[in-house]
């Protein structure tokens, strides 16, 4: 890579020797996160019919920031909301936001949440910021993802001043621990520990929260996807009830980055937080995608998450999400009989595995990785030192498992 470290260059360059350099020298320098047996990071990878929509959106170099602008790119953002809507089991008539993954999705829903539940205490805060504002109580759980907890820190809300709420032994809130609600008030819930994927119980949430008047947003940057699989679909049951959901398409559908999704339940509300207007930016009677996301110019983000839910079908994202739950609980089997302890309940498509303490643990993952049959990263879970395989790639099955799994286990007994 020490090539590419150089001056400006003064000269012009073919642009087929800028391709062949990035290539020779640039590719043997990336990760295979694309293949079948990367398991780190909870990412996936690309269905080939995204992959290949965003390669003819990317040449179409459309700017998708108004209906005017590129028909096709808004038009795709539609018609893929309705079906996501469908898919993930939320209400009809959601407001959506393409953004760039579930960090900007939670930002952008969690604005949404400041403006309305500050617009029903008497206060615009887009008018008037949050100076003099009604303080808004924020409750998540210790497990929040730490994109929520910058989220919050981005819109005023604080990343310290948050309530948190104590979680069980999978990650879980518990509800009972819940502070008093009283309004302004929003509670974060999560479906997809990032670690365990384990699912706060959003029915006793919601109840609790909406008692109080509160809004609730859901961060299930790839644990929504669980409302795909008829045998899965258990799992999210109450979050339909929420007010806001932050998701990603770049994590289990496949799609390449960046590309993530928020829906919010009463599209005003959205706007009310991310509209702007200006006299050259004409706009019609289509829903406009820049009154929606915090960008006004970027990339036509709707094409891929279109291009892999047309190729799939709701037959073959069920099957994807939940073949690649099958790969996980293959995985925890194997290690388990092996004598490997399974850290987590495998609810979902995460496993957490030691193979002793904290030392042993890391020389496995080191030694793993320096193998290169496959790729899984280290996290530390409620004290416990851990390998943390994430199954979430299209491409990965049960060959891909077994010779995966081979790996681990003659790695772990050297
Ligand atoms: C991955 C993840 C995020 C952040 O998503 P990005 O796409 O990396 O911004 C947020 N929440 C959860 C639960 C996640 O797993």
């Amino acid at each position: 890579m020490d090539a590419f470290v150089e001056p400006l260059p003064e000269k012009p360059s073919e642009p087929d020797d800028v391709l062949k350099m990035l290539d020779e020298l640039g590719s043997p320098a990336t990760m295979g996160i694309a293949g079948a047996r990367f398991f780190g990071f909870v990412i996936g990878g690309s269905v080939p019919a995204a992959l290949a929509a965003n390669w003819l959106a990317t040449a179409w170099d459309q700017n998708a920031g108004l209906f005017l602008a590129t028909p096709i790119s808004a038009v795709l953002e539609e018609v893929a909301t309705d079906w996501l809507i469908d898919a993930l089991k939320l209400p009809a008539g959601c407001g959506s936001a393409f953004v760039t993954g579930a960090t900007v999705a939670n930002f952008t829903a969690l604005a949404a949440a400041r403006h309305a539940v500050l617009a029903r205490a008497g206060w615009d805060v887009e008018a008037r910021g949050l100076f003099g504002a009604p303080e808004i109580q924020v409750v998540v759980s210790d497990e929040a993802h730490p994109s929520v907890i910058k989220s919050l820190g981005m819109l005023g809300l604080g990343r310290d001043r948050v309530v948190r709420v104590p979680t069980d032994g999978q990650g879980r809130m518990i509800a009972e621990r819940m502070p008093e609600l009283r309004a302004p008030s929003i509670v974060c819930l999560q479906v997809g520990n990032v670690n365990t994927g384990a699912f706060d119980p959003a029915v006793e949430i919601c109840r609790r929260a909406k008692a109080a008047g509160a809004w609730v947003h859901v961060d299930g940057a790839f644990g929504i996807w669980a409302a795909v699989c008829p045998e899965l679909a258990h799992l999210v049951e109450g979050c339909e009830l929420a007010d806001s959901w932050a998701t990603d398409a770049h994590k289990w559908l496949n799609v390449p980055y960046d590309s993530g999704l928020a829906f919010v339940r009463d599209a005003v509300d959205l706007r009310g937080a991310m509209s702007m207007s200006a006299p050259y930016l004409p706009q019609g009677a289509h829903r406009e995608p820049l009154m929606h996301v915090p960008e006004l110019s970027r990339r036509a983000r709707g094409v891929d998450v279109w291009a892999a839910m047309k190729s799939l079908g709701r037959e073959g994202l069920a099957e994807l999400v939940s073949r690649n739950c099958a790969c996980a609980r293959r995985f925890a089997d194997g290690l388990r009989a092996a004598g490997h302890e399974i850290l987590n309940e495998v609810v979902l498509n995460q496993v957490l595995v030691a193979f002793g303490d904290a030392e042993r643990t890391r020389a496995v993952i080191a030694a793993l990785q320096e193998d290169g049959t496959c790729w899984a990263g280290p996290t530390v879970w409620q004290g416990r030192t851990a390998m943390r395989i994430s199954v979430s790639s299209w491409a990965t099955t049960e060959a891909d498992v077994d010779r995966s799994l081979e790996a681990m286990l003659r790695v772990a007994a050297l």
